[in-house]
């Protein structure tokens, strides 16, 4: 009885404790809100942590946004190339996870990025083996048979097919006829494969490299003040500069409350229309 009764007050007690954390957590969320409020547009008390609390390794790139959280997708095409290892020790430095959609790399540099994309908490997608748009464009075969043959390529070096991937070019070009997009794209959901496009761009895909302010403009100007924004950069041994831009821009949408994903096959995509 003696026993049982100093446990109810034990049990009293923590339930006391916890009723008066949830109490102040709750009048801290609404404090967090207002403050967030008052600073413009209204943001979830999340965006106004410091960006180091905003995740470990373990969580990188795997929660699906609410509506109303402000994120930004960072997704690099072409690579890996000999710039892939300046801009992961950019994200790594920064702690932030991008994605990036790759082409068949068969050097043994090549191999080891593609493995260190995935180490380092990054989404690996596909973008094309050979990246020939006259080729893989010409039918839905030809292009599935593309697309497979970099699955297995992956497969075969990190273990896993990438669910997530980006058209050459976009999901809607001028090197495939409509109706052969719209072959693979059914084959694509049917197989439980998402694409995604951008909303954002660096333009930096010239044939010299763009200087990181000049690319960093272009993105915030064609990004506005959207929620998500999916922003388009290129990996490539042109991209000299790529690593530096990336390092600005993270330090900017970081400054305005946005949160860094990576994409998955969860992500609501971005789609051009
Ligand atoms: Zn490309």
């Amino acid at each position: 009885m003696f026993i049982r009764s100093i446990r109810l007050k034990n049990l009293i007690l923590v339930a006391g404790a916890a009723l008066l954390g949830l109490a102040l957590g709750i009048g801290v969320l609404f404090l967090g809100a207002k403050a967030a409020q008052s600073g413009g547009e209204p943001s979830p008390p999340e965006s106004a942590l410091p960006p180091e609390s905003q995740g470990s390794q373990q969580t990188m790139g795997t929660d699906v946004p609410e509506d109303g959280e402000k994120v930004v997708y960072l997704t690099f095409d072409d690579g890996p190339s000999v710039v892939t290892g300046e801009i992961l020790d950019v994200l790594k430095e920064k702690g932030v996870p991008a994605t990036f959609f790759v082409i068949g790399a068969t050097t043994e540099r090549g191999k080891v990025l593609y493995q260190r994309i995935l180490d380092e908490g990054h989404a690996l997608g596909i973008h094309s083996y050979s990246h020939r748009y006259q080729e893989i464009y010409e039918s839905a075969d030809a292009y599935l048979a593309d697309f497979d043959r970099l699955a297995n390529h992956l497969e075969s070096i990190v273990g896993v097919k990438p669910n997530i991937f980006r058209f050459p070019g976009g999901s809607k070009n001028k090197f495939a006829a409509p109706e052969v997009l719209e072959e693979i794209k059914k084959e694509m959901e049917k197989r439980g494969c998402v694409w995604f496009d951008w909303n954002a761009l660096a333009k930096d895909d010239k044939s010299k490299a763009t200087p990181a302010q000049e690319m960093f403009d272009n993105v915030v100007s064609s990004a506005g003040d959207q929620e998500k924004i999916l922003i388009l950069l290129h990996d490539d041994a042109l991209r000299t500069t790529a690593a530096e831009c990336v390092s600005m821009l993270i330090d900017h949408y970081q400054g305005l409350g946005y949160r860094f994903e990576a994409l998955t096959a969860e992500t609501n995509p971005i789609h051009l229309k």
